[in-house]
């Protein structure tokens, strides 16, 4: 046996290779992953194991499953595939992570495969990724990448998935709901169709009656089917995650990437996947915050003004925005000449937009701005002297027509569009928006292949754009919206430091996304935009848990007694917002609804300290008894509460299980309660 690895302070993990059964056994200590290159010559998974709990998902007898699951037109590669060994290696990478890669080629020398198994310090997580490279001698078209291609057996346990819907309002109404299905052998599939205008998050999870789990993520902005059924009562759990409408051409030579994924694993309830794969996420794929002290950022939007703009109004707005403590100003659409015109409008800003960000700057503020990059109205002088540059689909947003963003002239044009606004108007953030970023385009015109639009406008596209404009200009950053929250990928995450849940929708609408996001992503990924100016604690809390709190309102117009409470709140939500940050969320009651008191809770295990919210909307009942989760029992804890004078001293388990009476006598009330560590 070879060994181990050891990262610059502790070691990270033991990657072994046997080279007599050339079986790699990767382990970072928390997480165990087998994969084999069997005597027959085919390359198996076998096993994945968490080291702490002892659960263990084995390879199913008699249906092999491989890391590469990928077709080109007339080939197929997968479990029963042949191949030889070309290389094998390991290295230490960054953050704190351990990547074995091993190079396989098939027996017919069509192909090579490159596959990467990661894992990272403390994370029960295998994440990988898969490239081909084509070793034919002509042009072939991949069609069919899986992102997912694992078979787990199913061991006799019956299984629960759970799946989380995006922000849909244009086929179905869709708000973050949360879904649990139970599978049944050889019943239907439970699929989760994801990206960009798809239906549900990029992710899912998975357990068994005795509360053993996994979860999966991938990360592909564009269109992907995921699917998990039970093969048989005891058989296996088919997964598998597809690119939708593949058809990628490659070069002799050339190599094409399958979109990274990760399984982890997870002993406990959804809360708990959620809480491992958030860890995984923000220690590995998520684009780190602006500003760590004070992220998420409390901002304010002008959309509260629609696109009816002028420069005085902004100034009046930001000099009361930066009273109240706010920390970001965000212009949103109409402060351009039109949608894809990219200069300011003189008429609107007659001494210009960087005067407005200077003034924004001076009051110590970050000034953002909307851009929707991948849209251009039909009378823009970028497409009348490039009528050719839209896709073949349209999606109407705001009356402009789509650009497609992975034709090459259209992709360098928009890179250096972006990179002239941030230099000319001194932008730190921008608010993407558009409707659906992922264009379908069939145009035989364009640079990308016409039936391959779904793969190369997300990757060659719109990640290609972003990731140029963010090595271009690194100091800028991004939030995602789609039209709302309806690209929630674990790509995404990799590129934004936060993203919009639902559109405005109001204070039960924006407590739902929240409660639904909150699954999969980080609370960070979990913005709201608050268009009231009428103000009570309801509706203020309604948009406090969770990422960035936009107000998108209009300041000039609240009372002094609104303004006020907007300060304060602006005070509770900067004090709990690191520690919402780090903590694991928990889904105390059911969906946020009108017919019943609500509470979501985050405990913060560096500070030990839990935060709760607790809602009553339009139901009768007016007394609840909360019940603290994640608390260390036999610690002595302080309660106190934003709306009252009292404090408690309790144990976690005395507020773990018996818990506290309270009683919410107004309609439309919000209470947030503390428990915090009483020092000995
Ligand atoms: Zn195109």
């Amino acid at each position: 046996m070879i060994a181990w690895a050891t990262g610059a302070s502790a070691a990270i993990g033991q990657f072994d290779f046997d080279p007599e059964q050339t079986r790699w056994i990767l382990s970072n200590g928390r997480l165990e992953a087998v994969f084999q290159l069997t005597a027959a010559g085919t390359f198996e998974f076998q096993r994945l194991a968490d080291l702490r709990t002892g659960d263990a998902w084995v390879a199913p007898q008699g249906a092999p499953s491989s890391p590469v699951r990928l077709r080109v037109l007339g080939r197929s590669y997968g479990p029963g595939t042949m191949y030889r060994l070309v290389e094998h290696h390991f290295e230490a990478i960054s953050p704190d992570g351990l990547r074995q890669t091993i190079v396989i080629e098939d027996l017919a020398a069509t192909a090579q495969f490159r596959i990467e198994l990661e894992m990272y310090a403390d994370q029960p997580v295998l994440r990988y990724s898969v490239r081909f490279r084509n070793l034919q001698p002509h042009r072939v078209h991949v069609r069919l990448a899986d992102m997912l291609p694992f078979n787990l057996a199913s061991q006799g346990k019956n299984y629960i998935a759970f799946r989380v819907t995006q922000w849909v309002v244009t086929r179905i109404a869709n708000d973050f709901q949360p879904q649990q299905s139970a599978l049944k052998p050889d019943g239907a599939a439970f699929q989760v169709l994801s990206g960009a205008h798809g239906d549900y998050c990029g992710w899912l999870a998975v357990r068994d009656e005795a509360q053993r789990g996994f979860f999966a993520g991938w990360e592909f902005d564009g269109r992907a089917q995921a699917s998990l059924s039970q093969v048989g009562s005891g058989g296996y759990l088919k997964l598998s995650a597809q690119v939708l409408s593949l058809n990628h051409p490659v070069e002799p030579g050339e190599e094409f990437q399958v979109p990274a994924a990760f399984l982890g694993l997870f002993h406990g309830d959804w809360d708990e996947a959620g809480y491992r794969t958030q860890s995984f996420a923000e220690a590995v794929l998520a684009k780190a915050p602006p500003d760590p002290d004070r992220f998420p950022y409390v901002g304010w939007d002008s959309w509260g003004y629609l696109t009816d703009l002028d420069e005085d109004t902004l100034r009046r707005e930001a000099e009361i925005a930066a009273r109240l403590g706010l920390e970001l100003f965000v212009v949103d659409l109409g402060w351009a000449r039109s949608i894809g015109d990219w200069h300011a409008d003189p008429r609107k800003f007659p001494g210009g937009l960087r005067a407005l960000s200077d003034y924004v700057h001076s009051l110590g503020m970050k000034f953002g701005l909307h851009f929707t990059l991948a849209e251009a109205a039909p009378d823009s002088p970028v497409l009348e002297a490039n009528p050719d540059w839209t896709s073949s689909e349209s999606y109407g947003y705001h009356g402009a027509v789509s650009l497609c963003l992975s034709h090459k002239p259209v992709k360098e044009w928009v890179i250096e569009q972006a990179v002239r606004l941030i230099d000319d108007y001194g932008v730190d953030w921008f608010l993407q928006d558009g409707e659906n970023m992922v264009k379908e385009c069939t145009k035989e015109t364009h640079t990308h292949d016409p039936l391959d639009s779904n793969y190369s406008n997300a990757v060659d596209g719109l990640n290609a754009v972003i990731s140029a404009i963010q090595q271009l200009r690194p100091n800028v950053h991004w939030e995602n919206c789609e039209n709302g929250g309806n690209m929630m990928t674990f790509n995404m995450v990799r590129y934004y430091v936060t993203s919009i849940t639902n559109d405005a929708s109001g204070a039960l609408g924006a407590r739902r996304g929240v409660w639904g996001a909150t699954y999969p992503f980080p609370p960070r990924y979990a913005d709201r935009y608050m268009p009231d100016e009428r103000l009570d604690s309801y509706t203020t809390r309604s948009y406090m848990f969770g990422g960035p709190w936009l107000f998108m309102n209009r300041l000039t117009q609240m009372s002094p007694d609104d303004l006020g409470l907007a300060a304060s709140e602006i005070g509770v939500f900067k004090s709990i917002r690191s520690n919402i940050g780090r903590g694991k969320v928990f889904h105390i009651s059911a969906w946020p609804d009108e017919n019943r008191l609500e509470a979501i809770q985050s405990y913060d295990a560096v500070s030990d300290t839990a935060i709760a919210f607790v809602t009553r909307h339009e139901n009768p009942d007016d007394s609840y008894v909360l019940r603290f989760r994640g608390l260390r029992s036999r610690a002595n804890y302080r309660v106190r509460f934003e709306g009252l004078p009292t404090t408690l001293t309790m144990t976690g388990a005395q507020l773990m299980n018996d818990g506290l009476l309270l009683t919410f006598p107004e309609l439309r009330t919000t209470e947030i309660v503390y428990a915090e560590p009483l020092q000995q």
